[in-house]
């Protein structure tokens, strides 16, 4: 099991490389704006664990095992996001996301995607919650 810490290198590291050929050290320690000793540690646990090779200058590269939990990380991140938005919840999405991810399990995870799946596939019962929401929100102002 990956820290919610070292899951979001892996997270960062697949991102970069669905968009960039070469990944190095340096890229990710831009990306996440933290110092390069702390990425260099970090590569080197998912290293350890078998997600990256970690060649020289600072080159990463991704296992198959590093790009299969790669974009599940993200998936899950774009879920997350999306089920916020569809609940119409009046928050920073990216943040709570990204707070959320970390904790819930996956069985929570694959329910969240029904739930998603289920309100696209019925969308005048998703119009009745979205009318719902403004009704309460609307209620909870007039108090
Ligand atoms: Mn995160």
């Amino acid at each position: 099991m990956l820290s919610p810490s070292l899951e979001d290198y892996l997270e960062e590291i697949y991102r970069f490389s669905v968009s960039h050929d070469i990944v190095r050290v340096t890229d990710i320690s831009h990306k996440l704006n933290v110092k390069l000793p702390s990425v260099t540690k970090a590569v080197g646990k998912l290293r350890a664990g078998g997600y990256i090779t970690y060649q020289k200058y600072g080159v990463i590269g991704l296992t198959d095992k590093g790009r299969q939990t790669g974009g599940y990380l993200v998936e899950r991140n774009t879920l997350l996001q999306e089920f916020l938005r569809t609940i119409c919840a009046d928050c920073d999405v990216d943040a709570e996301a990204e707070a959320m991810e970390h904790y819930l399990s996956k069985t929570t995870i694959v329910s969240i995607q029904h739930l998603m799946v289920f309100m696209k596939e019925h969308p005048t019962t998703y119009q009745q919650f979205v009318d719902y929401v403004q009704q309460s929100k609307k209620k909870d102002k007039e108090r």
